[in-house]
């Protein structure tokens, strides 16, 4: 068997909807197990409103309410036309949205959003979108049927960000799907919602939560593999804004894909695949609106390549702290690093030499106070508008001729800081914001162009 899983803009409306269907058709002897996210943008949408809602602006919520319930109507016609089964589907979401609408009023007289609530509401965009999908596979004659996903997806009860149990969702998932498989169904679900052990209240997964759902899922019926359909090609060897030439990855490493997670690659976010790779399940990412393309595959062991990908990003901030107190102490990292801790400052990529370290940081924001703190420990220079550029690759450090390479592309821009990870697959190097993007050219242009060593 095998999960397909598509997201917002895969389901986004019905033509989407109907592409989704010729996927799936295209699948039957594979026996897929279906998850879907809510339609494209409904999950910000509900958000808003309950957060409207909880801030008495009771009108516009409700104007919201009807736009969400007016779109998922005129959708559901557009893929079902206008018979008695088409106008079921369309009250059976209706009824939905009417529960909608009073949960909102129930927040203005409440005057307070709790996560509980939150998920409630949040939650509806699945609900809904896994019922329109079952109602539009059955019209293009697959044998669909709904799975209420709080049946299956069991959590605890962080409501927001729900821990889920995978033992209790092994259970369920051979209770309740597995038969729906051996007489031939196909399982439609929602992604993201799940339901906490022992009381059933609507749970969610957290935002993006879809793809972890898929995971889980394909984990617990050991699939043969997982399919994320998205609005991607699949992912890249660079940002095709920034070089244009930048090609589809065929297959990558898990850990090569965790590592390119921080530069809002947005295709995916490893950690939410977890599950299934840690499995041995491959995990494909795929384009719903070209689904003839091989996409990227994802796996725990991939080929040993020296470079995979180059990513980068602009707006960091470079911290040095030197003190000639930290050579041969002993405790000076803990203690600066109690620093970036009580000052909830999570830090990027880490040099140290023996009198001083280097740190990296996202998010300037609130520097001051912490400078401040840091200034007990040795001098500390701040240096605003850095940017960093990672080069990721499984083969990386094998002998010495990429690392030369990647250095000789760098060329005669300056490197403010140079950081090569533990398991030696991603050598980071700190430059000045701006050179950034040549940076990020003149890499990719040595591994990848057409006269470049193949990798
Ligand atoms: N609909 C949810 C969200 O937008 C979950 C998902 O699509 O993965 O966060
Ligand atoms: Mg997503």
């Amino acid at each position: 068997m095998i999960v397909c899983k598509f997201g917002g803009t895969s389901v986004g409306d019905a033509d989407a909807i109907a592409r989704t269907a010729a996927i799936i058709s295209a699948r039957v002897d594979r026996q897929p197990v279906v998850v879907v996210s809510a339609l494209g943008g409904a999950t910000n949408q509900l958000i808003q409103i309950a957060e409207q809602a909880a801030k008495g602006q009771l009108i516009g919520a409700l104007r919201a309410v009807e736009g969400l319930r007016d779109r998922h109507i005129v959708e559901t016609h557009r893929l079902l036309g206008n018979d008695a089964q088409a106008e079921d589907v369309a009250s059976e979401l209706s009824a939905m949205f009417d529960e909608l609408a009073s949960l909102a009023e129930a927040l203005t007289t409440l005057g307070d959003l709790t996560p509980r609530s939150l998920d409630a509401i949040s939650s509806l965009g699945e609900q809904a979108s896994s019922v329109l999908v079952v109602a539009a596979f059955a019209k293009h004659g697959l044998p669909a049927t709904h799975v209420d996903a709080r049946e299956v997806m069991i959590t605890d009860s962080q409501y927001t960000r729900a821990e889920p149990q995978a033992d209790a969702i092994a259970e369920a998932a051979h209770r309740i799907v597995m038969p729906l498989m051996r007489a031939g169904r196909i399982p439609v679900m929602g992604g993201f919602i799940g339901a906490a052990l022992g009381t059933g209240v609507t749970t969610t997964l957290g935002r993006g939560g879809s793809d972890y759902s898929a995971s889980l899922v394909g984990a617990a019926l050991q699939a043969e593999v997982i399919e994320i359909w998205t609005d991607v090609d699949g992912m890249l060897t660079a940002d095709p804004r920034v070089v244009p030439d930048a090609r589809l990855i065929h297959r990558i490493g898990f850990e090569e894909a965790s590592e390119l997670a921080s530069f809002g690659a947005k295709v995916l976010h490893p950690n939410t695949i977890a599950p299934a790779v840690m499995k041995g399940i491959p995990v494909c990412v795929l384009n719903s609106r070209r689904p003839e393309g091989t996409g990227t595959l994802i796996t725990f062991a991939a080929p040993r390549r020296s470079v995979t990908a180059i990513a980068g990003k602009s707006g960091v901030t470079l911290l040095r702290v030197r003190s000639p107190r930290m050579l041969l102490t002993e405790g000076f990292l803990r203690r600066m690093f109690d620093v970036f801790e009580r000052h909830r400052t999570s830090v990027d990529v880490v040099a140290t030499s023996e009198v001083s370290v280097s740190v990296t940081i996202d998010d300037a924001t609130n520097l001051e106070a912490l400078v401040i703190d840091l200034r007990a420990l040795g001098d500390v220079t701040m240096e605003r508008n850095r940017g960093i550029v990672s080069i990721v690759g499984n083969g990386l450090s094998d002998g010495g001729t990429s690392m030369s390479r990647a250095l000789a592309a760098i060329g005669d821009l300056r490197v403010h800081m140079l950081s090569l990870s533990s398991s030696g697959i991603n050598l980071t190097v700190v430059v000045d914001g701006q050179q950034v993007h040549p940076v990020m050219q003149r890499l990719h242009a040595a591994f990848f162009s057409a006269g470049a060593e193949a990798t």
